[in-house]
């Protein structure tokens, strides 16, 4: 009985390494070859007597984000930049036409119209191959096609409380205050947001029913998501 188990020896020496003690076997399979292969990932652990070696990494990892982000002070990430001449001429040109097009609709003058429609869009196109995001007005809706775009109704659920009113900045940083000594604080605070359910999903997070799973309402959560999350931020 003194002399050590290998498996032990085996996890003293990874733990010295810095590597996984107890990593994940995955099978992954090359969709092209069908070669079929087993990689180990690291478990992740967070707490030391489950994988020191993960645990370790995952303190430098949150020592990192602290040091980098999470309490920073300055906006990470700076606006856009200024338009260019190139850029504003365009916009520029874009607005004649359409100030041209709108002269022609009242005239009645529909050959100039489909003429403009199509001057219209490659502007467009150079506007956006200018690196300008977005375009400045809605697509014309041509009378011989019915308006395809859906008519939704902007009214407010009358049972939902008061949204506070509060103006928004734009600003992703955190306040800090200052303390008569000089000292700066800045508060942090976890915060666990559950969102309603889109519908079952399987231990994979598949859906459980494809077919009456929400995924436009998903997909909606995903794309307002940190907006909604910065405007209860601030308003809290
Ligand atoms: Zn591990």
């Amino acid at each position: 009985m003194a002399l050590p188990r290998s498996i032990d020896v085996l996890k003293d020496i990874a733990i010295e390494y810095g590597v996984c003690v107890r990593p994940l076997a995955m099978r992954r399979t090359d969709l092209d070859t069908g070669l079929t292969e087993v990689i180990d990932l690291p478990c992740g652990a967070t707490r030391e007597d489950k994988c020191p070696p993960c645990a370790k990494k995952n303190r430098r990892l949150r020592q990192a984000q602290i040091r980098e982000g999470w309490h920073r002070a300055d906006e990470p990430l700076p606006g856009p930049e200024p338009a260019t001449e190139a850029q504003k001429s365009l916009i520029l040109f874009c607005a004649h036409l359409e100030f041209s097009r709108d002269e022609a609709v009242r005239a009645a003058q529909w050959d100039q119209v489909t003429d403009l429609d199509e001057a219209i869009r490659e502007v467009e196109e150079a506007i956006a191959a200018e690196g300008l995001r977005g375009r400045v007005g809605p697509p014309h809706a041509r009378d011989d096609e019915p308006d395809q775009r859906r008519k939704r109704s902007t009214k407010r659920r009358q049972d939902a409380p008061e949204l506070p009113r509060r103006k928004v900045e734009r600003r992703t940083v955190g306040k800090t205050y200052t303390a008569p000594d000089g000292s700066t604080y800045q508060p942090s605070m976890w915060l666990t947001l559950t969102l309603d359910s889109y519908g079952p999903v399987r231990p994979d997070g598949t859906p459980v029913n494809p077919a009456r799973y929400d995924y436009r309402r998903a997909a909606w959560d995903a794309v307002h998501f940190p907006r909604l999350l910065d405007r209860f931020w601030q308003n809290l």
